[in-house]
């Protein structure tokens, strides 16, 4: 199968399970095999995860548009995204977005992810390398935040970084499966549903695994 004809059928797949129409035009318009290692840009269109280097993985699609559509973004909005990896999450933020703050621990990743980004003219997204308080409090508070690596627990740590009103998406669970859990808070307090079942790799750090 062409790659044009694999991109239609994902984006079929997808909008049979996600309602929010912007979250699927934001996919429709980000090239995936641009985020994928050479040897696997014929998988860039499969609804799987993939790897990529540094033993961690872009997500896989699914989980992206479930995840996006929970952050609820607005074009006033401004994001923090705390693992950048590929940089694909990233740029679905960025069309969503009015500002975009990414947190990677691996300055190879945030370089890829940095340089594909300027490549594809994305110009409301700053990137960060990870220092020791998780997230990015300087640019805080934010609108919505997406971890796009699993947690043991909510960091409070980052919901101190969320504005009221906010919206959290985060994988919850052990180092190999987690639940993928939406946080809201509300001045009234916080609002968590569960979204699921699903795999990441493990966020590291201060409030949350070792290495
Ligand atoms: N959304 C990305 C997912 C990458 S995997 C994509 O689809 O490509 C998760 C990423 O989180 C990895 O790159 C890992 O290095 C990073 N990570 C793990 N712990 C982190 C932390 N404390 N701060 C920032 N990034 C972290």
């Amino acid at each position: 199968m062409d790659m044009e004809t694999a991109r239609l059928r994902l984006m079929q797949q997808l909008s049979r399970e996600i309602r929010d129409k912007k979250v699927l035009d934001a996919m429709s318009r980000v090239p995936r095999e641009l985020f994928v290692p050479p040897s696997s840009k014929h998988a860039a269109y499969e609804n799987i995860p993939l790897p990529i280097e540094m033993g961690q993985t872009i997500s896989q699609p699914f989980i992206v548009a479930l995840m996006t559509e929970a952050m609820q973004i607005t074009d006033k909005d401004k994001v923090l995204e705390v693992g950048t990896g590929s940089g694909y999450q990233t740029a679905i933020l960025c069309e969503l977005a009015k500002w975009v703050v990414t947190v990677e621990r691996h300055q190879r990743l945030l370089d890829r992810a940095k340089d594909v980004l300027t490549m594809l003219g994305y110009t409301n997204v700053e990137f960060h390398p990870t220092e020791k308080t998780l997230g990015w409090p300087k640019g805080a508070p934010y609108d919505a935040i997406i971890v796009t690596a699993g947690a043991p627990k909510v960091p409070q740590i980052l919901m101190d970084q969320l504005a009221v009103g906010g919206r959290l998406v985060i994988p919850v669970g052990s180092r190999f499966e987690q639940e993928l859990m939406q946080v809201i808070k509300r001045k009234e307090g916080l609002v968590t549903t569960n979204l699921g079942a699903c795999r990441f790799v493990p966020l590291i750090g201060e409030s949350a695994w070792d290495e």
